[in-house]
């Protein structure tokens, strides 16, 4: 449900995406064209090679541009790093943080994920943070703990409500097809919402909490019917150009 704010779509296509992908683009935007999109913000994640054809392409037009992650300091001795000041200058809006892929992969914790936060903040960026619990975390009844520390710690110390958005990816739902219950849902937005209200006061309703994990055509519907969703994580449903455009049309009643 929609709060004040639209609704945020944002695709995440991890390590997919080649050159001849472009006609994925050039579809969507049209569509969005077409479409008006009051109620809904759309964003692509492409790796970082298609960010600055991908940012070009959707100059002037409602889509936005988005990373799938940043290094943590400003430039340097970091071979092979992309920093969110290259971001910013490729006209990049929103950089995704904190994903579950880069905490499993990569090792990064929370305190890495925070120093991200800043540094992306501070060169413009709009942050997706991203938190969930793994299977066993949940089967121990230990997710509102996990994710009120990851939370926490991720957002420690002068961090802009302004320009953040919390995406709750429980780990186990991650392309996998399987999601938690509507009342699962509810609750761990509630949760988020609070810790967030307590954090930011007022400031906090600019804060969208996103659902990821398994969304698909078939399911954004009721999804997007619980309360403090405020928009979508999607990774596999946003390759196909078909199934994505399902998911923008959906999105938009809400
Ligand atoms: C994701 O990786 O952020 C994600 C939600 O993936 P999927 O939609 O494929 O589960």
């Amino acid at each position: 449900m929609k709060i004040g704010n639209k609704n945020l779509i944002a695709g995440n296509w991890k390590m997919n995406g080649l050159k001849k992908d472009l006609s994925f683009l050039h579809n969507l935007l049209l569509f969005i064209k077409n479409k008006k999109l009051k109620s809904t913000e759309v964003l692509i994640c492409p790796p970082f090679t298609l960010i600055d054809t991908f940012s070009n392409l959707s100059k002037n037009t409602p889509l936005k541009i988005g990373a799938q992650d940043c290094h943590f300091e400003e430039s340097g001795a970091y071979t092979g790093e992309i920093s969110a000041n290259m971001l910013k200058n490729l006209g990049v809006s929103y950089v995704i943080l904190g994903h579950s892929e880069r905490r499993g992969y990569y090792k990064e914790n929370n305190h890495l994920i925070n120093s991200k936060i800043k540094i992306a903040q501070k060169s413009g960026l709009k942050t997706i943070l991203c938190i969930g619990e793994t299977l066993s975390e949940r089967k121990k009844n230990s997710t509102l703990r996990v994710i009120g520390r990851q939370i926490k710690d991720s957002l420690k110390g002068n961090i802009d409500p302004m320009n953040l958005e919390i995406a709750y990816e429980p780990v186990w739902a991650i392309g996998t097809g399987r999601i938690p219950s509507a009342e699962d849902i509810f609750l761990v937005h509630a949760f988020i919402k609070d810790k967030l209200d307590s954090f930011y006061g007022k400031k906090a309703k600019n804060i969208r909490i996103l659902y990821g994990g398994s969304v698909n055509s078939k399911n954004i519907s009721s999804i997007f019917g619980i309360d403090n969703v405020t928009g979508a994580l999607i990774g596999g449903g946003s390759l196909k150009i078909s199934e994505f455009k399902s998911l923008v049309t959906q999105s938009i009643k809400y």
